[in-house]
């Protein structure tokens, strides 16, 4: 796809999320997360021009590669990992220049060793964001913690992770719920979840971020209180997969 046309479809998709969200009752904020996973650097750099600077990449290896090359071109970029997270890749994730949050932790075990990590690497700079991924739609293939963990999981990282800052829940939803109209039962199960963590701490729920809604439901899950949508394929164009 070419720059002229990805950089109309980041101004579109920017004003039906701000659109989105003027008619939302459930939230009054959301940026978008640029999905920019098998796409290459020059697209994210053209989109950057633009003013955009949170990106998405769920590989760890193209993370690490992206993140290099753009450096110093792009200083003010903020990377979210959004794949699935395996230990022995926590190193790479925390050393990629400008990463700024990782929306998918769903163990202790993983938050403990972003903790441990980030305070080799990032110590001068501010904590680590974390999210963490809820399974809502209790898909056994699907990532995330059980939605009856996450509250404890939240308060692992809260209490005991100081180097670590817990931003919210993300979930991913299943294919079925994502592709019909109407309210989304994946979504509402982690706006409660939300509403729940936020009862027990004692503060107000908008404090805390929603990362929900992907190319085909960014508007519905921005209508259901999402904060934060991450938006691949519609904005850089279907994804191309060479075989491995
Ligand atoms: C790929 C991916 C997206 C973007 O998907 P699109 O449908 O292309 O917008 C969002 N979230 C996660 C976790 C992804 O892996």
């Amino acid at each position: 796809m070419s720059i002229e046309i990805v950089q109309r479809n980041l101004l579109n998709i920017l004003e039906a999320i701000s659109d989105a969200v003027t008619s939302s009752s459930a939230t009054q904020r959301c940026r978008l997360v640029a999905v920019s996973k098998t796409k290459p650097a020059e697209l994210i750099e053209s989109c950057y021009t633009q003013g955009q600077r949170h990106f998405g990449e769920n590989y760890v290896q193209e993370l690490e590669e992206k993140s290099a090359v753009l450096a110093q071109k792009c200083q003010e970029i903020r990377w979210h990992f959004i794949g699935q997270v395996q230990s022995n890749k926590i190193g790479k994730i925390c050393n990629s220049p400008g990463i700024w949050c990782v929306e998918t932790v769903e163990t202790e075990k993983h938050a403990r060793l972003f903790d441990k990590e980030w305070s080799k690497y990032g110590a001068t700079s501010s904590p680590l964001r974390v999210f963490v991924q809820v399974n809502t739609s209790e898909e056994e293939n699907k990532g995330g913690i059980r939605i009856s963990e996450a509250p404890k999981l939240a308060e692992f990282i809260r209490k005991e992770c100081m180097n670590l800052k817990f931003d919210g829940f993300m979930t991913i939803g299943s294919f079925d719920n994502s592709h019909s109209s109407g309210v989304n039962p994946d979504f509402e199960k982690l706006f409660n979840v939300r509403q729940q963590w936020a009862e027990q701490i004692g503060e107000a729920a908008e404090s805390v971020e929603l990362s929900m809604g992907m190319s085909d439901d960014f508007l519905q899950a921005i209508h259901q209180g999402s904060t934060s949508v991450r938006v691949g394929s519609k904005l850089f164009g279907a994804r191309e997969y060479k075989n491995k």
